[in-house]
């Protein structure tokens, strides 16, 4: 069985304690129109062409939006940093994409993680079954889950899927002892006003228990939006401004009032 995976981070910081070595997998159920990895979105293998310039000069060349790995290649991966994880006391991450749209594969790569002594993290959207999430839960340390918009509607409209499936997995996540970090993109325009924000902060304040251990604030940023065109999706984010970083202070104080630490990034 093999996963495929658009791209690998060794000592990641962001995706969760310690240093990690985190798998971003190719395909997503979702089309958020923010998403920093549009060459994730995709559930197949893509050759994407790229121009480079020198002067006036034109240069193309390919590149294979991503490669398949098997259970073994990313223990490989893992053993061969295991002094910096383990020091560091962090694991590993599968992101994506969607991590879940390739269950079987991460399923499996979980269990072997685990029994590895590795801590086992995924990043999701919480858009996948719920018998899904229970299958991993007993191999998954950590869960970072996304929150993007309490309104079904507008939840429909910026990342074409509804967000009841969503909460029901929150609410399922949250009560099964696994550690919880929900992260919730700051999008301009989209999900930062202030009725949405007091209604974020309300859900979490009802829903939260001893396994909520962090609240991530993404703040958006435009860095993915070159990959656009070179993967031919629309980029629907052209006017949006990036929030200043004393936008970004004051979501945290305010977030900060649930009781849980509240971190701006990953
Ligand atoms: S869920 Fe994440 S990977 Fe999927 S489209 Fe949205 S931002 Fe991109």
């Amino acid at each position: 069985m093999k996963g495929l995976i658009f791209s690998v981070k060794r000592y990641s910081i962001h995706d969760g304690p310690g240093i990690r070595v985190t798998f971003f997998m190719k395909g997503c159920p979702l089309s958020c129109w923010w998403c920093h990895n549009p060459e994730g979105i995709s559930p197949d293998q893509e050759t994407v062409e790229q121009i480079e310039k020198v002067g006036e000069m034109e240069f193309r060349k390919t590149e294979e939006a991503g490669r398949f790995y098997s259970v073994n290649d990313i223990l490989e991966i893992l053993d061969k940093e295991r002094i910096f994880i383990s020091y560091s006391k962090g694991g590993i991450t599968f992101s994506g994409g969607e991590p879940m749209l390739q269950m079987d594969f991460l399923s499996e790569a979980l269990k072997v993680c685990k029994a590895n002594g590795y801590h086992t993290a995924v990043d999701t959207s919480g858009y996948s079954s719920t018998d899904n999430f229970k299958t991993i839960i007993p191999f998954t340390d950590l869960f970072l889950f996304d929150i993007k918009h309490l309104n079904d509607n507008l939840h429909n409209e910026y990342t074409g899927v509804s967000n009841m499936l969503v909460l029901e997995n929150l609410r399922l996540l949250l009560s099964s002892g696994r550690d919880i970090m929900i992260r919730i993109p700051v999008i301009p325009g989209i999900n930062d006003d202030d009725d949405h924000l007091e209604s974020l902060r309300e859900f979490i304040m009802n829903n939260k228990n001893e396994n909520l251990k962090k609240i991530n604030l993404l703040p958006y940023h435009k860095i993915g939006s070159s990959k656009y065109k070179k993967f031919n999706i629309p980029y629907r984010m052209s006017d949006a401004q990036q929030p200043s970083r004393q936008r970004m202070n004051e979501l945290k104080m305010f977030f900060s009032e649930t009781g849980i630490k509240v971190k701006i990034g990953g």
